[in-house]
């Protein structure tokens, strides 16, 4: 890089002195003036630089960090893979990895990611009055951006709401080959089953869980829209997602006769975990990467954060999407999300013991 600076810039120098010689005074201190330029360039231009690894859709970033580099001039580069490769890929490269910052979906995943101390501790007053403490890491080290809620879809044509409360009541028997469920082996799950966990311990949790695959229609699915699928075309009739994919299946085929359910409401409140990020312990460019992460937690870019993905935004004084409104409001499980990293083994242990497979 440094070559090919002194390259460019050699021709230009020497160009300057042959047609301005008789100006020798002048020539040295533009000369001068040229090189302290370019040195403050490069260093503006090392500054000004984020490197983001992010586990969130390319589709769903990159329209915000356009913004952000047209708003500060600030450039980012970003790569976009699944959550596991990107956490092994950080943990690989250790201090010499480019990445300042990672953004990941689960607070199971951002849990992970901070338990290998691959984030450093963020002091911003922007993150603490944007992110509720529900949402961030105890230590600072991750962030919420935007929240999911897991909730119950249901068939409008084969269950009546009335029938419907808890995530716990889906391991009756009245839903005796009825119930729809992703793999367990998706982290969205195992985060579930780790608060219930939480709230109930291990020994009822086992029972709920074994509950609901007794209670199962068919196979688990690979993902969420799958499952809303299987519920508009008759294999089952209730199941448990989240909410962007009902959004976003409605969006592409029309209304389905499916709807969802808030369940808790009595008790725990809905499940609701975040997409969130972290500033990297090895980051060149720390602190870029930290007003990064303010900016996404507030003001305009907080909001399209979560409504191009139909999900709702962390910070309480950002408006919700139309679509995602007219869902209604519910209130949510207030457990920190940790729980969901802290108990994640337990969760993924429990779900084998029970056949979920
Ligand atoms: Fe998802």
């Amino acid at each position: 890089m440094k070559d090919i600076i002194i390259r460019k810039s050699f021709p230009f120098v020497f160009g300057m002195r042959c047609c301005m010689r008789f100006k020798a005074t002048g020539v040295k201190t533009a000369v001068m003036g040229f090189l302290a330029a370019l040195t403050l360039g490069n260093a503006a231009q090392a500054a000004s630089e984020v490197v983001v690894y992010s586990a969130r859709a390319e589709q769903l970033i990159k329209p915000l960090f356009d913004q952000y580099t047209k708003e500060t001039g600030t450039k980012i580069t970003f790569i976009t893979d699944a959550e596991g490769p990107l956490i092994a890929r950080l943990e690989a490269e250790g201090a010499r990895t480019p990445a300042d910052m990672m953004i990941t979906v689960d607070a199971g995943n951002l849990w992970i990611a901070a338990e290998k101390n691959l984030f450093r501790p963020i002091e911003s007053k922007v993150l603490e009055d944007a992110v509720p403490a529900q949402f961030q890491d105890s230590k600072n080290r991750w962030f919420g951006l935007s929240l999911r809620a897991r909730t119950i879809v249901y068939s409008t044509e084969r269950v009546k709401p009335a029938e419907l409360s808890t995530y716990e009541d889906l391991a009756d028997k009245k839903w005796d080959g009825r119930l729809c469920l992703r793999t367990s082996k998706k982290v969205y799950n195992q985060s579930l089953v780790a608060t219930l966990i939480e709230r109930h311990g291990e020994a009822k949790t086992e029972q709920i869980v074994k509950g609901w695959v007794d209670n199962l229609a068919t196979d688990v699915f690979a993902n969420d829209t799958a499952l809303i699928e299987a519920i508009a075309a008759g294999q089952c009739d209730v199941g448990i997602v989240n909410t962007y994919y009902f959004g976003r299946l409605e969006q592409e085929k029309g209304k389905l006769p499916a709807k969802l359910f808030w369940p808790n409401q009595n008790t725990t409140g809905v499940h609701v975990n975040v997409s969130g990020a972290g500033v990297t312990t090895h980051a060149k460019h720390p602190e870029e990467a930290q007003k990064l992460l303010e900016w996404l937690a507030k003001g305009q870019a907080q909001r399209i954060f979560a409504a191009i993905n139909m999900e709702y935004p962390v910070n309480e004084n950002t408006k919700w999407d139309p679509i995602v409104e007219a869902w209604g409001e519910f209130k949510a499980d207030e457990l920190n999300v940790e729980v969901a990293g802290k108990r994640q083994v337990e969760a993924v242990k429990l779900m084998d013991r029970a056949g979920y497979l």
